[in-house]
């Protein structure tokens, strides 16, 4: 049976806002806080919060989150800031007796050289892509973390590692934002001001699996939903995280041209591989979930056209940060 009040960490971010609207439609009690009313960093309010709440389960949806450009300039902000969210929000929740947690981390967290797919097991198997390490080495103590507090304390914390994830509400930033709101509003900005030329960073070739936020928000509640006995018969107790993903990747010059078409661009697209391209390539194996019954559902066309819709909306109020 799913948990009577879930506190959602980080309901104002793409993932954590979607969880909230699919916890609700289920008519789940949620509590969620501004980052105003608590700062997920300071430990004595997150305790101080856990204690007055004592919610019956936690989503940890918050995060310092970025593009290649971010990760690569802003490192330390990536590894402290996601290591104190994840600490204070972990142990503060076991303080105050929470038994069920849910982890959201991302597939940075795997080797750059590794297999494709990328099976749970290559977690820690080789070295990690530069452009992004800190980010992952924070996901991967996350894990760890919930792991360790299950070993000890027998408590049910379980962890979700998506491909990069787009959709509603997703970040549009020029510079800091990830590759497909990037291009959504790059290509959008070219076809109303009459641009002919569009340069994309890197050399295009790169690969990656896009997970719309709305499969993302499924699969995690259909995880937290699983009886422990179906959960532990899935994973083990130290490499007990599951993958979630759509199941097929495409180039990024592939990607631009859904894009073009998507914002009705037709002239030319070049690309700067004086840029960093990142991971080769990141294609999660889904087998895990499937086996358990969980598929994606939206395409990456249909949900290109979605968040375009969503970015046409909302283009004078989305987020800049
Ligand atoms: P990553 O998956 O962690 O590497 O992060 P991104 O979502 O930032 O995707 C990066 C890939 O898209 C790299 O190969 C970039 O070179 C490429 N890319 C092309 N144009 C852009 C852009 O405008 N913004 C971003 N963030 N990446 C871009």
């Amino acid at each position: 049976m799913f948990p009577r009040r879930v506190f959602v960490a980080g309901h104002r971010g793409m993932v954590g806002g979607a969880i909230l609207r699919k916890l609700q439609e289920r008519g789940i009690g949620t509590i969620t806080r501004g980052r105003d009313a608590l700062d997920l960093q300071d430990q004595a309010a997150v305790r101080a919060f856990m204690q007055a709440e004592r919610p019956d389960a936690v989503i940890i949806a918050a995060a310092k989150v970025g593009g290649i450009h971010a990760n690569n300039t802003y490192p330390a902000q990536f590894i402290y800031e996601n290591l104190m969210i994840e600490c204070n929000l972990i142990h503060q929740a076991f303080e105050a007796g929470v038994q069920n947690l849910l982890f959201l981390g991302s597939s940075c967290i795997y080797p750059r050289a590794v297999t494709q797919p990328m099976e749970e097991h290559a977690l820690l198997t080789g070295v990690l892509e530069p452009t992004n390490e800190p980010y992952a080495i924070a996901k991967i103590a996350g894990i760890k973390m919930c792991e360790s507090y299950n070993r000890q304390y027998g408590t049910d914390y379980r962890s979700v590692m998506p491909s990069n994830l787009y959709g509603e509400g997703d970040n549009f930033h020029v510079a800091n934002s990830h590759v497909l709101p990037a291009l959504l509003r790059r290509f959008h900005e070219a076809v109303e001001t009459g641009i002919q030329e569009i340069v994309v960073w890197g050399t295009g070739t790169p690969r990656r699996e896009f997970l719309h936020v709305d499969d993302m928000a499924e699969a995690s509640l259909f995880v937290m939903d699983l009886s422990k006995d179906v959960y532990e018969a899935n994973t083990e107790p130290m490499l007990s995280h599951i993958n979630v993903g759509y199941g097929d990747d495409v180039s990024i010059a592939e990607l631009a041209q859904l894009v073009a078409k998507v914002t009705g661009y037709k002239g030319r697209i070049s690309f700067d591989p004086s840029k960093p391209d990142g991971t080769p390539q990141k294609l999660m194996d889904v087998r895990r979930l499937a086996s358990m019954g969980w598929r994606a559902k939206i395409s990456l066309s249909q949900g290109i056209e979605s968040t375009y819709r969503w970015f046409l909306k909302n283009r004078d109020n989305f987020r800049e940060a």
